[in-house]
């Protein structure tokens, strides 16, 4: 996969049109989201991709909201939908509107297609509707009632609207060829009776027309040039066109473009759903979640989503993307903005014994080294310090080059120490590190010029604050999760840990929530909503170990 590929097939469709003055040098696009649920990484990528081309071609995009099921659709859907879209970077301007405004236009050209012979209200069950399909090798079979008088098909259909009907007992249907060897276009329902209230037009409606029908009406009558969506809807294509040449309307043209996919992950509403309403998940923006929202809360910023999806590229095929690209995303955009700290996540005390038990020095600590501009800041240290439990060995294996019995380490920033005894509890567990420092290594170079190999991050037990931090692996156990019949099975039982315990600079203490920083050797992390006054709530964004570079270094 390339890292940054040149013009995709459908820049270079929208400017073959545009050389050709198909729509009068416009190019006019839209992100049509069902309120259903929230955005997924997926989604960013047709965000994305459509506000994209029309920027890029001088156009515009709408946000639109394809809210044509009341059976799923919700308020809190759409807000959530408005507010990751706009995260992300982009306007649509006065341009939001939803395709449940439109009912009235749609019921109208339903109207209008009854009176051209070309649709009916049918009787068959859905069940019936099935059996009387067909199959791609034989021919369906013409309903029964096909054959109604356009002035009874108006009156049934208006008497449909009207609620005169059961749920199921009536659709209207297109009627074109019951043998065509496309199967969508063996006469499809246009709308069927729906007796639940809509979140926008509350109890007016008790039919609610389907996708294939409201989609093109929707994209003609907002003059929509380029139509993208994603190749499962290739084969509805023709419908799409067969509706709007029958109604002799404005016709945009339909582009698919593949799904993305991503390892470690499933990318459908559906799905995902199942894992906020069993609780597998804390919510749709658990930090799991690849969510949109869940992505934020993570911490991923919107122009590390954007690198991503433009680097996934723009292609004719379905692709699974590795989760890792991802994370080298978000990696070299903090490596440049995100500020350097010190956090101890499992702590253990150090004791330097010969450093004066009142002493408190104020050390000066780079904040960005990516950014000369970042600055410095403060850091106390003092007699009693934390290290990280995992950066001490009583008996190191050969290449351990932390700290360990009269072995000498440095101290980021500060000083060198040399451990001389070990204190244990009762159970034998490491209770206090006993270390001896150097005054003649301030800043944590010696002054003989006798060299550590290892630098270890710390903070000072009096000025630390604690806080919780909560580490995270993948949702799902398989690259594919999907590769099993139930994709819940393979859940990754141990992909949320919450580290109690942790210790931070003080520096840290009035971090706002959203707020990122890099913890020395540990990874990027970004302040919760969780968090309080009392108890600061840290997310793992990513650990430091880029697997992408190397993959990719394998590859080239
Ligand atoms: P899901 O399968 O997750 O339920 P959907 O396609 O039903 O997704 P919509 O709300 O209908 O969700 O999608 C809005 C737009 O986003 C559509 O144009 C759709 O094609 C596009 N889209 C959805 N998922 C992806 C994906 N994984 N990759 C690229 N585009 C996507
Ligand atoms: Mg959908």
């Amino acid at each position: 996969m390339p890292d940054k590929p040149s013009k995709n097939f459908i820049e270079e469709i929208v400017e073959k049109d545009l050389d050709e003055n198909r729509y009068e040098g416009r190019v006019h696009t839209r992100f049509p989201p069902e309120p259903n649920g929230y955005l997924h990484i997926g989604h960013a990528k047709s965000i994305c991709l459509n506000f994209g081309i029309a920027e890029k071609y001088n156009g515009k995009c709408n946000l639109r909201f394809d809210d044509t099921n009341p059976l799923k659709e919700g308020k809190e859907y759409v807000k959530s939908i408005i507010e990751d879209v706009k995260w992300l970077g982009f306007d649509w301007e006065d341009r939001l509107f939803f395709a449940s405004d439109y009912f009235e236009r749609m019921y109208e050209l339903a109207v209008e297609l009854i009176k051209k012979g070309k649709a009916y209200v049918c009787d068959l069950s859905n069940e019936e509707i099935r059996q009387y399909r067909g199959t791609l090798t034989q021919p369906g079979k013409e309903s029964p009632y096909r054959n109604r008088s356009i002035e009874e098909n108006l009156d049934l259909f208006e008497r449909m609207k009207n609620g005169e009907f059961e749920e199921g007992s009536k659709t209207l249907r297109a009627k074109i060829d019951m043998a065509h060897p496309n199967l969508n276009m063996r006469d499809p329902v246009m709308y069927r009776i729906i007796k639940k209230p809509h979140y926008r037009q509350g109890n007016k409606w008790y039919i609610y027309p389907t996708y294939d029908w409201a989609h093109c009406l929707e994209d003609s009558f907002e003059l929509i040039t380029h139509s993208l969506c994603t190749l499962e809807f290739a084969d509805h294509r023709i419908l799409y066109e067969w509706f709007l040449d029958q109604l002799e309307i404005y016709k945009p043209q339909q582009i698919e473009f593949g799904r993305l996919n991503l390892t470690y992950t499933v990318l459908s509403k559906r799905k995902l759903s199942i894992l906020v309403k069993e609780g597998y998940v804390n919510g749709w923006d658990d930090p799991r979640m690849p969510t949109i929202a869940g992505l934020r809360r993570r911490g991923y910023t919107p122009e590390a989503i954007r690198d991503f999806v433009e680097r996934t590229g723009v292609s004719r095929t379905d692709s699974v993307v590795d989760y890792a690209l991802l994370e080298h995303c978000i990696r070299e955009d903090l490596n440049k903005r995100a500020n350097r700290v010190m956090a101890v996540l499992n702590p253990v005390k150090v004791i330097i014994e010969n450093y004066p038990e009142d002493k408190v020095e104020w050390l000066d600590a780079e904040n960005n080294p990516e950014d000369k501009n970042a600055g410095f800041r403060k850091i106390p240290f003092c007699r009693e310090i934390y290290i990280e439990r995992e950066d001490f060995m009583e008996d190191p294996p050969k290449k351990y080059f932390r700290l360990a019995p009269d072995r000498e380490v440095r101290l980021k920033h500060a000083y060198y120490i040399r451990c001389v005894d070990v204190k244990k509890d009762e159970n034998g567990e490491i209770k206090e590190i006993i270390c001896r420092y150097d005054p003649d290594s301030k800043g944590g170079w010696s002054k003989d010029g006798r060299k550590v190999k290892g630098t270890l991050h710390w903070v000072s037990a009096r000025h630390c604050i604690d806080a919780e931090v909560r580490l995270y692996e993948h949702l799902f156990t398989k690259e594919n999760p999907d590769e099993d019949e139930d994709f819940l099975q393979n859940i990754n039982p141990n992909s949320l840990v919450m580290l109690k315990n942790c210790k931070l600079e003080p520096s840290l203490k009035d971090a706002k929530v959203g707020e990122r920083f890099q913890f020395l050797r540990k990874g990027y992390f970004c302040v919760d909503k969780d968090s309080t006054a009392e108890k600061p709530v840290f997310n793992r964004i990513v650990t430091l170990k880029d697997s992408w570079a190397k993959i990719k270094n394998k590859l080239t």
